[in-house]
């Protein structure tokens, strides 16, 4: 099956007591079974009949399925959120003792929690800008487990060689894990590449509509079946099947909508570009951004985020949010309606990333310099957003 029919079809199938054509939403905790199912998950098979839905639940299971069909994955383990999968696998793959070196910049929640509450269970954590090659490779150390990548990386739009990153980390032993959200299963296949585990925040692109936090791992059944029994089980993140079925229907059209917004995103861009008091735009698919030759090679679909720079960013930001009347002005990505949001670099620099060397810090600021507006380029009329950005941004300031 090719990808459009995938997304459509893989985990479904017509339910055999009713014929009803679309999945079910089974919402039920738990299932009647024989007197023989044993109690603890210990020697439980993989979805081998349904117990209790912590356990596993047949629309969560649909869910994984199309997951792991999308991204070529042998399997997926499905979570309440994108941080959810994060922690659950960090928490199956590190030990005290155990040396990890993970992005510089990446998601804020992971960078918070790589700053302090992970190094204080005794796990060392490298900072490293993952774009440089040579840093990874100098950062390895004979206890690195594993080497943690996001491309394009939050909120940067900064991109990754997943396949160099790959056989240096299995080349040190370490296991390569790739937060693959931005990119989703459409641009980008991290394990075709040689990547261990993917990451997707299932809140984004792939629920696609604003309304269902999810998040999941993706990789081979040796790694999987154990993490989830191990974490998924006792950690007890589990999905809801409500956000399953919201997010499996946001799927069945993942591949249309991410033509559409790399479609969207790229008039955007172009037109931001152009505009007078924009200074700077970062978009992967365009020839300015640092890495295009590597978006090209690694990237079959450019995504719908893009980052642009202003004079007075923070002066701009509550201009936007009172002006503009299309265009959200709010946090996260991935959704079918457009959402902006302005980071200070100062501020995010202080809180969320801890440079250790001035070449990060340079890196930032040649793609964030003082600040950068994330714009989510969303599904509306292209022309209806550039109006709408056109109006926001010539407004007298108040
Ligand atoms: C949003 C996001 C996450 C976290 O996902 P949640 O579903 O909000 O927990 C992780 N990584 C990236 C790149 C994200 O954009």
């Amino acid at each position: 099956m090719n990808l459009q029919t995938k997304a459509i079809h893989a985990g479904e199938s017509p339910d055999l007591l009713t014929g009803a054509s679309a999945p079910n939403l089974v919402m039920s905790t738990t299932f009647v079974t024989g007197a023989d199912t044993t109690f603890s998950v210990e020697g439980l098979e993989e979805n081998e009949g349904w117990i209790y839905t912590r356990w596993g639940n047949p629309t969560i299971h649909q869910l994984e399925e199309k997951l792991a069909a999308l991204e070529e994955a042998e399997t997926a383990v499905a979570f309440a959120s994108g941080m959810g999968a994060i922690v659950a696998l960090l928490f199956h793959l590190l030990r005290a003792g155990d040396h990890a070196v993970v992005s510089d910049v990446a998601y804020a929640a992971l960078a918070e929690l790589t700053n302090d509450m992970i190094p204080d269970l005794n796990i060392e954590i490298s900072k490293v800008n993952t774009a440089d090659l040579d840093a990874v490779q100098k950062a390895l150390r004979p206890n690195t487990r594993l080497v943690y990548i996001e491309t394009p990386c939050n909120p940067l739009l900064r991109l990754t060689d997943i396949a160099a990153v790959a056989n240096i980390a299995h080349s040190a032993g370490a296991k390569l894990v790739v937060d693959s959200t931005f990119a989703t299963s459409i641009a980008t296949k991290p394990l075709l590449l040689g990547a261990d585990f993917v990451i997707h925040s299932l809140t984004k692109y792939a629920g696609g509509h604003g309304d269902a936090l999810g998040g999941a791992i993706l990789g081979n059944k040796t790694d999987l079946v154990p993490l989830r029994k191990k974490t998924a089980i006792r950690l007890g993140g589990t999905i809801s099947p409500f956000n399953a079925w919201l997010i499996l229907r946001g799927l069945a059209t993942l591949p249309l909508r991410m033509r559409a917004h790399q479609e969207n995103a790229w008039t955007v861009a172009k037109y931001l570009e152009n505009h007078p008091k924009v200074k700077r735009v970062i978009y992967p698919g365009l020839p300015s951004h640092p890495q295009y030759e590597l978006a090209q090679r690694q990237m079959k679909n450019f995504s719908g985020i893009l980052t642009f720079q202003v004079e007075n960013g923070q002066e701009m930001a509550r201009q936007l949010a009172e002006k503009l009347q299309i265009i959200h002005y709010a946090v996260s990505l991935g959704h079918h309606r457009s959402l902006i949001f302005y980071l200070n670099s100062s501020d995010l620099l202080k809180t969320s990333f801890k440079f250790s060397t001035q070449e990060q810090l340079d890196s930032w600021h040649q793609f964030a310099g003082e600040g950068i507006f994330r714009l989510s380029v969303g599904l509306e009329d292209a022309g209806d957003l550039i109006a709408d950005l056109e109006q926001a941004l010539n407004s007298q300031p108040q």
